[in-house]
């Protein structure tokens, strides 16, 4: 039976308070025109979707308004995009189509909601999560507020989860923190990437979400306590600048203080930083830095600071429009405290991002660092070579999420640069050229490998030869996206290149035998499951495949109708392999640890431990549904889990170890270090299997002017082995770095 939708007088006058709290939320100034805009969108809405209800079922209308709202608090955009906002599900959902609203409100308008309808089919339809993700930023590149506008969407979709099912509330967290939560953060909506992860981590792991919120309220009043103890002998000294200010502690998000928790393993009662003190003063723009440093000054005139922790954001603001002063002090009690500085203006920056930076163009002295990031992104997705995996991973794993790296070339230039990207990233940076022909780099007077990673303030000079080319290797060197890409596309070319002559060969063959080419090639590559045809191509050129070796099971056979064509001779297959008897079979659970899934013994499941993360007794682990190879064990931090649980979160569940059983896991490590002549090996070695008595199961080493980089993996029985392991290689002369990899 349908669902009566009549909209009751409570819930109207729900709807008109709901309104009228929207329009005083809009802090732009609204001209007549304006006003009856809104007015005319809200009453669109309210027709339109008047016989829809949410989950909750609550009267659908609410929605847009919230999401316009949001828009204007949270986010402060201006009218047209509280328009939009109203009308954002309107297209999709209803009646009224885009013409409708065009003769209405207008190009603009229109296009923006088309912007938005289309963002949402895109995530309805059935493709794979990185397409989707180029289908979001090629609408960000057109206008900025078709993604502002979908932030705000997915916000209030977010807070009001909790009358959806299980399963569909693990798959929209998965996606928010796969895909909005980073790109709020580059677009500076601090406050709104905060939200997002508080809310996933809510879904997604609720027992440490509750314990922590628990512990926040309960250690509330001695916190503030301490905040008034720290600010107490500041205050005289910051009453005589003469600027009203303000100071406050900031408590950090759950999220945050889990993820501390987490991977630098101290418990709650051990994480002091659970705030940051926050200085804002109201100064004129010309004096914002002055002021600011003068602050600076009280405050570590009073508290010791640290050094190495000072942040100057204002002198060379974030790339999302970031500007603020940070440091670290010693306060009361030997505690470490955080503190913020900075100026109204850039307070409103820094809480609610782009839209709030727009209101200033202008008056910011770095008005462009915004339009440099959109070239970036606008020139990634121009890119025909990357396919929309490689580009997602680009995406996220460089640049475009990160912090910087401030270099200079030999003149003095300054250049920016994603952290974390090496030499080689910046002769790509200068020119695709200057990367191409790249022979030699020098940083700081120094030679250096193409792989060095660039420091703050670090000069750097390439040396360029017109003989050099890219080579497969260094694409391990790189760190941005444009390298990688263009190394890659060099990379093809060279394939396809090499292929020809295979492809020549081929041909002539194919000709002799008069057989179809188009047709025999399409048959080989699927008989020999190559990816494309260059593949095929080159693996003949390369001699992998030979063509006497393809014309061993290959012969001409003829159609119905007399056409030659190929047809493969089938080859022998072996007999199945008999069945050993049981005894000679290993006993089917020892060797393996003992697990909990979801609660119960995970002795009842079919269950694997991933080779992407290789978990060890003691680590975090959750378990995944494979498709067809039953559960796979990965660790918490593994580099697939996001992506796994973004795609199929419903299949993840809860794992956890019981005993400490006796048996050994495989844990690789990556080892760098001085090769200060031979024996490195052995130094090495001696310590793992002589002084510590774990077993190696495979070591291999390169060196490299000096430097070595090895892989060794390791039989371990649990974490504590494998850190004390970590450790006494991390006490060799000759060994610089030791990390664990997956
Ligand atoms: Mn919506």
């Amino acid at each position: 039976m349908a669902e009566v939708l009549i909209i009751n007088e409570e819930e109207k006058r729900l709807i008109q308070n709901a309104y009228r709290d929207l329009l005083k939320s809009i802090k732009s100034e609204l001209n007549e025109e304006d006003r009856m805009n809104i007015r005319k969108a809200y009453e669109m809405a309210v027709q339109a979707h008047s016989e829809q209800r949410r989950k909750s079922g609550e009267p659908y209308i609410l929605h847009p308004i919230a999401v316009a709202k949001i828009c204007a608090d949270e986010i402060g955009l201006g009218p047209t995009a509280i328009i939009c906002a109203l009308l954002h599900d309107v297209v999709e959902d209803t009646e009224i189509s885009l013409e409708d609203i065009q003769k209405q409100f207008g190009e603009r308008i229109a296009k923006i909601v088309d912007g938005l309808t289309k963002l949402d089919s895109a995530y309805n339809a059935e493709s794979p999560q990185a397409e989707n993700f180029r289908k979001v930023l090629g609408t960000l590149v057109e206008d900025v507020r078709v993604v502002l506008i979908k932030m705000a969407d997915r916000l209030h979709n977010m807070r009001t989860l909790g009358s959806m099912p299980r399963h569909k509330q693990l798959k929209i967290a998965a996606e928010t923190s796969y895909v909005y939560a980073p790109l709020a953060h580059r677009l500076g909506l601090y406050n709104i990437k905060t939200e997002y992860l508080d809310l996933c981590m809510k879904i997604t792991d609720p027992e440490n979400y509750q314990e922590i919120a628990q512990k926040l309220s309960e250690t509330k009043r001695s916190r503030e306590e301490y905040i008034k103890e720290f600010i107490a002998p500041l205050k005289d000294n910051l009453d005589d600048i003469g600027a009203h200010y303000e100071i406050f502690g900031r408590p950090k998000s759950i999220y945050s203080i889990w993820n501390k928790i987490r991977t630098k393993r101290v418990p709650f009662e051990e994480i002091y930083d659970l705030f940051a003190v926050r200085i804002v003063v109201d100064v004129t723009p010309e004096k914002e830095k002055l002021v600011c440093w003068q602050v600076y000054s009280i405050v570590t005139d009073v508290h010791t600071p640290i050094p190495e922790r000072l942040k100057d954001w204002i002198t060379t603001p974030k790339s999302n429009g970031y500007e603020s002063l940070h440091t670290t002090v010693i306060g009361p009690k030997g505690r470490y405290v955080e503190v913020q500085i900075r100026s109204n203006r850039m307070d409103e920056i820094a809480e609610r991002g782009y839209a709030a930076h727009w209101k200033y163009k202008g008056l910011s002295r770095h008005p462009d660092v915004y339009e440099r990031w959109l070239d970036s992104v606008r020139e990634i997705l121009e890119d025909p070579n990357s396919d929309a995996v490689e580009f997602l991973g680009d995406f996220k794993s460089n640049n475009l999420f990160n912090e910087e790296v401030f270099v200079y070339t030999p003149k003095g230039d300054m250049r920016i640069l994603p952290k974390g990207a090496t030499a080689l990233d910046f002769a790509f940076h200068i020119h695709t050229d200057v990367g191409y022909y790249c022979s030699a780099i020098k940083v700081n007077n120094k030679m250096v490998p193409m792989g060095y990673k660039l420091r703050n303030g670090d000069q750097v000079q390439i040396t360029t030869n017109k003989n050099q080319k890219p080579s497969e290797d260094w694409i391990k060197m790189v760190a941005t996206g444009k390298a990688r890409s263009k190394i890659r596309s060099a990379m093809k070319e060279e394939r396809r290149r090499k292929g020809e002559i295979g492809r020549e060969a081929l041909e002539r063959k194919l000709g002799n035998l008069k057989v179809d080419f188009d047709r025999s090639v399409e048959q080989l590559v699927s008989q020999y499951e190559f990816p494309s045809h260059a593949d095929l191509y080159y693996a003949i050129a390369m001699g992998e495949l030979t063509i006497p070796e393809i014309f061993k099971t290959a012969k001409v056979d003829f159609d119905k109708d007399g056409q030659r064509h190929l047809s493969f001779v089938e080859e022998e297959k072996p007999a199945p392999v008999e069945e050993k008897p049981r005894r000679e079979r290993k006993p089917k659970f020892t060797g393996k640890p003992r697990l909990l899934i979801n609660g119960e013994p995970a002795e009842q499941f079919n269950y694997t431990f991933a080779t992407c993360c290789n978990p060890v007794q003691g680590d975090d682990i959750f378990a995944y549904l494979t498709a067809n190879a039953g559960l796979k064990i990965h660790r918490a931090t593994c580099p697939n889990a996001t992506n796994l649980m973004a795609h199929y979160g419903y299949r993840v569940m809860k794992a956890e170890w019981i005993t400490t059983a006796d048996t050994t896991f495989v844990a690789a490590l990556k080892i760098t270090g001085i090769d200060d002549g031979p024996g490195v090996i052995e130094r090495l070695t001696h310590k793992i299997s002589t002084m510590l008595g774990l077993n190696i199961r495979s070591f291999n080493i390169e060196g490299n002017e000096g430097y070595y980089e090895g892989r060794i993996s390791l039989l371990v029985r649990n974490t504590d082995q494998l850190n004390m392991a970590i450790r006494a290689l991390q006490n060799l002369s000759n060994v610089s770095t030791v990390v664990r990899i997956d």
